[in-house]
């Protein structure tokens, strides 16, 4: 049978505040129409395709908020800043629910693909935005389309980010080693085998899944989502999502949320359910960028 790992009670009692066991930092990405085909300008030609990416903020999202709201938890929405723009009423829903809203580019940009000027002008038009619309600058980060280039740390810190959640490297937070010493840059790192696309996306422009006809089944995507949460705070480590409206929060599949959000709830206040910004708000405060102990293993 498992059972919890034998840490020391110094780092158990050190790793999260009140003496939480584990935290899960529940994270969705409001990506709407943007990305590949908007980028490369065939969305222009497919409105099908244009309409499903729409569902997301459209649709999809309120649907969402109410059951967040059902389980009062609080949640990071990752938003393109032309989704902000041309659902604006929506995500102003998000801020006025206590859930945190970050940067995921403009039109969902590959940052790894982008020069570092093209990458400040995505950020400085992002921030003005989020402020204009919706009151907020963001701290938070996730890169579009998974990866980034050698100077974008740089730049986050620069708009004053104080976190990213694009990369793999452990279950909790670390330190980003390429962010200066001074001014760390906390990752949060999520998990895309268990992006809700690997499991329940279909769709014909792209094809996705390529190659396979089919999406899996409801209860077996709830066990494997609730068995990852389990694992993680048995560890005492932090479990943060990569899911998207427009293909988790659609009727039938909330209920695979539902069943996840009432496992969290089931171990009461021994999990710290946070958003992005106060786990990252946190880890600093106790870790500085030098401490072996804020760093990855
Ligand atoms: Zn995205």
């Amino acid at each position: 049978m498992l059972t919890e790992p034998s840490l020391s009670a110094d780092l158990r009692a050190s790793r999260w505040p009140a003496g939480k066991q584990s935290a899960v930092a529940l994270a969705f990405d409001v990506d709407g129409p943007t990305g590949d085909a908007m980028l490369d300008g065939s969305l222009l030609s497919n409105p099908r395709y244009f309409t499903q990416g729409a569902y997301g903020p459209w649709k999809a999202l309120p649907r969402l908020l109410d059951l967040l709201g059902a389980y009062d938890l609080k949640a990071t929405f990752f938003i393109p800043t032309w989704v902000v723009l041309h659902w604006g009423e929506r995500c102003e829903r998000i801020v006025r629910e206590g859930h945190e809203v970050a940067y995921h580019g403009h039109r969902h940009e590959v940052f790894i693909d982008l020069s570092r000027q093209q990458q400040l002008d995505i950020m400085e038009r992002s921030r003005a935005i989020f402020q204009e619309r919706l009151g907020v600058t963001p701290i938070g980060f996730r890169t579009p389309s998974g990866d980034w280039s050698e100077e974008t740390a740089h730049i986050l810190r620069a708009f004053g980010v104080l976190y990213s959640s694009s990369m793999r490297g452990d279950d909790r937070p670390y330190f980003h080693p390429s962010a200066t010493p001074e001014h760390g840059l906390v990752e949060i790192p999520g998990r895309w085998d268990i992006d809700d696309y690997t499991a329940l996306a279909y769709t014909e422009e792209p094809d996705f899944p390529i190659g396979l006809d089919r999406i899996s089944d409801y209860r077996t995507v709830e066990q494997n989502w609730c068995a990852e949460f389990e694992g993680y705070h048995r560890e005492g480590l932090c479990w943060t999502t990569i899911l998207h409206p427009k293909v988790c929060a659609k009727p039938g599949r909330l209920s695979i949320l539902d069943g996840l959000f009432q496992a969290i709830a089931a171990h009461g206040d021994a999990v710290w359910a946070a958003r992005c910004g106060d786990i990252a708000r946190w880890w600093i405060d106790q870790h500085s960028p030098g401490d072996r102990h804020g760093r990855s293993a």
